[in-house]
C-alpha cells in the first residue's frame, strides 16, 4: 500500500505529494488532468515571487517538480469511490483499487458556466471568473458581473475599485447577497444593478464588446456595451463521487480541520474542494502542504 495517496493533481495535490514524498514515504498521485484549473488560466500575476507566468507553463513545472521525487504519478485516471477499512481504499473508474494508509483529496472545483453564446468563445478574451486574478486587466474599463449572490456582489465591489463602471446582472428580482454587501455596493458611485436580467449572449469580435440580456419583466432584449464579463454564479467542488462518505458543506465542500483532516481519520483534503475561505493557487498549495504534514503526523501516531 501507499503511505500517502493523493487524489487530484492541481496545485493542492502536487504540493501535497511533494511534501509527502520529501518525508521519504511511499507516495502516489492520481489525477484526471495534471495541473487542474491552472491549465485553463492564461496569465498568472499573483503567484507570489513569480511576477508573471502562464497556466500551461506552471502546470508543466508542477509535474516536473513532482517527478523529482519518485512519486507514483497516475494520470488520466478518475477516482469514483472512497472507503475506509483498515487502509483507505480508492477505486478508480477503470476498476483498479488503490490502498493507502492515508489519503489526501484535492479534486478541486469548477466555475459554473452560464452556457450562453460567446462565453466559451471569449474566455480569457474578456470573459473571466476570478476577480482577484483578472480584475486588474480591466482597469478603467466597463465590466459586468453576472450573479448577485455574495460572490457576485463581492466581485462587483472589488472591481469597482479598478474598473470605470461595474454593472451587476441578477436573474432574480432581488439580489441574494448579504445586506451589508448590498449596502456597500449601492454606496459606490460607479456601479449599477439590473435585476430580472437573463443573460442571452456575450458579444464581440476578437474580444468581448458587450452583453445582451432579456428583461424578464418586459420580455425585451437589451444590450450593454462593455469590455469584460465576470461570471459569478457559483464554484462547484468536484466532490460528488464522495457522496455521504465524509462530511461536506451544503455546497459540497469537504470540511477539514486545521491539519487538513476530514471527518474520516486518516483522510485529509486540500485546495478548492474544501471549505477553505478563498480559492487561489497559492492558497491551494499551502493547504496541500498542510494536509501532507497532517497525514505524516497522523501516520507516525497511528502505526
Ligand atoms: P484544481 O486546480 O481544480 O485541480 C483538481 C485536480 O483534481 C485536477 O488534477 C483534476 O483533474 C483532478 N480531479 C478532479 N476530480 C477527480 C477525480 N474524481 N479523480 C481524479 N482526479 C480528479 N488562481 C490564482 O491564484 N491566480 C490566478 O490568476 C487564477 N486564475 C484562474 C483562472 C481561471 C480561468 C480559473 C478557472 C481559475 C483561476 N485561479 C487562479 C484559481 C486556481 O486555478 C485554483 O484555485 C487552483 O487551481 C485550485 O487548485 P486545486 O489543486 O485545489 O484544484
Amino acid at each position: 500500500p501507499y503511505d500517502v495517496l493523493v487524489v487530484g493533481g492541481g496545485p493542492a495535490g502536487a504540493s501535497a505529494a511533494i511534501y509527502a514524498a520529501r518525508k521519504g514515504i511511499r507516495t502516489g498521485i492520481v489525477a484526471e488532468r495534471f495541473g487542474g484549473q491552472v491549465n485553463d488560466t492564461l496569465g498568472i500575476e499573483n503567484f507570489i515571487s513569480v511576477k508573471y507566468t502562464e497556466g500551461p507553463k506552471l502546470a508543466a513545472s508542477l509535474e516536473e517538480h513532482a517527478k523529482e521525487y519518485g512519486i507514483d504519478i497516475m494520470k488520466s485516471q478518475r477516482a469514483k469511490r472512497l472507503e475506509k477499512k483498515d487502509l483507505v481504499e480508492i477505486e478508480l473508474e477503470n476498476g483498479a483499487v488503490l490502498k493507502s494508509k492515508t489519503v489526501i483529496l484535492s479534486t478541486g472545483a469548477r466555475w459554473r458556466n452560464l452556457g450562453v453564446p460567446g462565453e466559451a468563445e471569449f474566455k480569457n478574451k474578456g470573459v473571466a471568473y476570478c476577480p482577484h486574478c483578472d480584475g486588474p486587466l480591466f482597469a478603467g474599463k466597463h465590466v459586468a458581473v453576472v450573479g448577485g449572490g455574495n460572490s457576485g456582489v463581492e466581485a462587483a465591489i472589488d472591481l469597482a475599485g479598478v474598473a470605470a463602471h461595474v454593472t451587476v446582472l441578477e436573474f432574480m428580482s432581488e439580489l441574494k447577497a448579504d445586506s451589508v454587501l448590498q449596502d456597500r455596493l449601492n454606496s459606490l458611485p460607479n456601479t449599477t444593478v439590473i435585476k430580472n436580467a437573463q443573460v442571452k449572449e456575450i458579444t464581440g469580435t476578437t474580444k468581448v464588446d458587450g452583453i445582451t440580456y432579456t428583461d424578464r419583466e418586459s420580455g425585451e432584449d437589451k444590450h450593454i456595451e462593455l469590455q469584460g464579463v465576470f461570471v459569478q454564479i457559483g464554484l462547484v467542488p468536484n466532490t460528488d463521487w464522495l457522496a455521504d462518505t465524509l462530511e461536506r458543506t451544503r455546497m459540497g465542500e469537504i470540511v477539514v480541520d486545521n491539519h487538513g483532516m476530514t471527518s474520516i481519520p486518516g483522510v485529509f483534503a486540500a485546495g478548492d474542494c474544501t471549505n477553505s475561505a478563498y480559492k487561489q493557487i497559492i492558497i491551494s498549495m499551502g493547504s496541500g502542504a498542510t494536509a501532507a504534514l497532517g497525514a505524516f503526523d497522523y501516520m507516525i501516531r497511528n502505526q
